[in-house]
């Protein structure tokens, strides 16, 4: 008997392929609905909405992909986002095309036979990199980038300057040396066609699964194991011979060493009276308004309507019980208090094993758990590991 923390993708994933392997167990979550953040909904326009913002699905790893696909056909989406640089919507991430948009033609051409000549066809290199170049053109393409796309958008997405964030974080917004204007290259991409929450219904329907919302882990916590007076299992206990805690670490231990930070969103749902709202399904807002993005839901499954649903996304800091986690921020003061938690957990880990009569082993992992970004096929993939590793 297994019991899982969390029915998010990560959770849900672990739930589904412990109970196909013949373990018995019971999923729960506090919010009243499954899907985590990747939980969507079919409004009365027929729109498939994101409820905690856009999410694409894409992958390169076949075994995931083949694992979620017994759950859903997809649409063939692929994602294009564009950005309003003075004043014009030019490709995401900035790549040959929106040189040659945003520049005149006999500059843009040096930047793209200087860009060639240096990194070669069909490169990513991170904004960062570019701005350590010699060449005048490709600095003054860099700083152009680096004031047009990066540096405020960053500062509204994470409240931080470039500099102070981890490299991983900020090599994620790259120059494109290619005319290929799609956002994720990955060989596997697409929007299921009946939305997430489907997927994950799907996925919990099994005999050997049992789904528990509105259950925080704190409310059952004492029920794990629970004896009577006489030593045997309480009627209302909860048999676990592991755990799965896909939720908040620093949570699970009563924030001991520290509240670990992450990035929140809020987001702000209208409904306009016409067909579209705009040409993409997301578009970015690097340097006007407060907002970051506006995301625009029916373009992702090609849906027809007179109406249309978007939402704008504003980056705000988390607060406990007042907003929800998203990002967690990774830098090195942050890494170095989460490292603390998983040595516990990996201590707490290895004395359970050792004694399995009298502890219960404790496994973290998700993106709160791990405190990591994980996009959902990462998620998927950490999932798949865990669950080799505790069968
Ligand atoms: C704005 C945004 C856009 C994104 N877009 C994409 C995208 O386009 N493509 C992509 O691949 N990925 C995207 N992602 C990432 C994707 O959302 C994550 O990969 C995914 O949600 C991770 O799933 P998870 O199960 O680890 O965590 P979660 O989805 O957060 O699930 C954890 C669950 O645990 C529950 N829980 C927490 N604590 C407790 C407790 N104490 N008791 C009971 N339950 C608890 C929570 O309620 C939650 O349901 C995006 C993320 C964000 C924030």
């Amino acid at each position: 008997m297994v019991v899982i923390i969390g029915a998010g993708i990560s959770g849900n994933t672990a739930a589904r392929l412990l109970a196909e392997q013949g373990h018995h167990v019971t999923i729960i979550d506090k919010r009243s609905h499954i899907g985590g953040n990747c939980y969507d909904h079919w409004d009365d326009n027929g729109i498939c909405v994101h409820d905690y913002g856009t999410h694409i699905f894409h992958t390169d790893n076949r075994q995931v992909w083949d694992f979620i696909s017994r759950f859903t056909k997809w649409y063939p989406f692929q994602h294009k986002v564009r950005g309003l640089i003075d004043g014009q919507l030019v490709p995401i991430p900035f790549n040959l095309n929106s040189i040659h948009q945003v520049f005149p033609a006999k500059l843009a051409q040096r930047l793209e036979d200087k860009l060639l000549e240096t990194f070669g066809y069909n490169i990513k290199v991170p904004i960062l990199k570019l701005r350590e170049t010699d060449d005048e053109d490709l600095r003054f393409l860099a700083d152009y980038i680096y004031r047009n796309i990066f540096s405020f958008y960053t500062q509204k997405q994470w409240d931080l300057n470039p500099e102070d964030l981890d490299p991983a974080v900020t090599g994620r917004v790259p120059v494109y040396i290619s005319k290929d204007n799609r956002y994720f290259q990955n060989r596997y991409q697409g929007i299921p066609l009946e939305g997430y929450t489907a997927i994950f219904e799907k996925m919990l329907d099994h005999p050997n699964i049992t789904v528990r919302l509105k259950t925080k882990f704190e409310d059952i916590r004492h029920l794990i194991n629970k004896t009577d007076g006489t030593g045997n299992l309480a009627s209302d206990a909860l048999k676990a011979d592991a755990i799965l805690y896909s939720g908040p670490i620093d949570e699970y231990y009563s924030y001991e060493f520290g509240e670990l930070p992450y990035r929140s969103e809020r987001f702000d749902f209208l409904t306009f009276d016409r067909e579209y709202f705009q040409s993409e399904a997301v578009i970015n807002y690097p340097n006007n308004y407060t907002f970051t993005r506006i995301g625009e839901y029916k373009h992702f499954l090609g849906t027809k309507s007179d109406r249309t649903v978007v939402s704008y996304e504003y980056p705000e800091p988390f607060i406990r019980g007042k907003n929800e986690r998203y990002y967690p921020i990774v830098n090195d003061t942050n890494q170095a208090l989460y490292s603390q938690y998983k040595a516990k957990a990996e201590a707490e880990l290895e004395a359970a094993k050792a004694n399995p009569e009298n502890k219960i082993p404790v496994y973290f992992f998700g993106r709160l758990g791990d405190y990591k970004y994980y996009d959902m096929d990462k998620a998927i993939e950490r999932a798949m590991a865990l669950v080799e590793e505790v069968a």
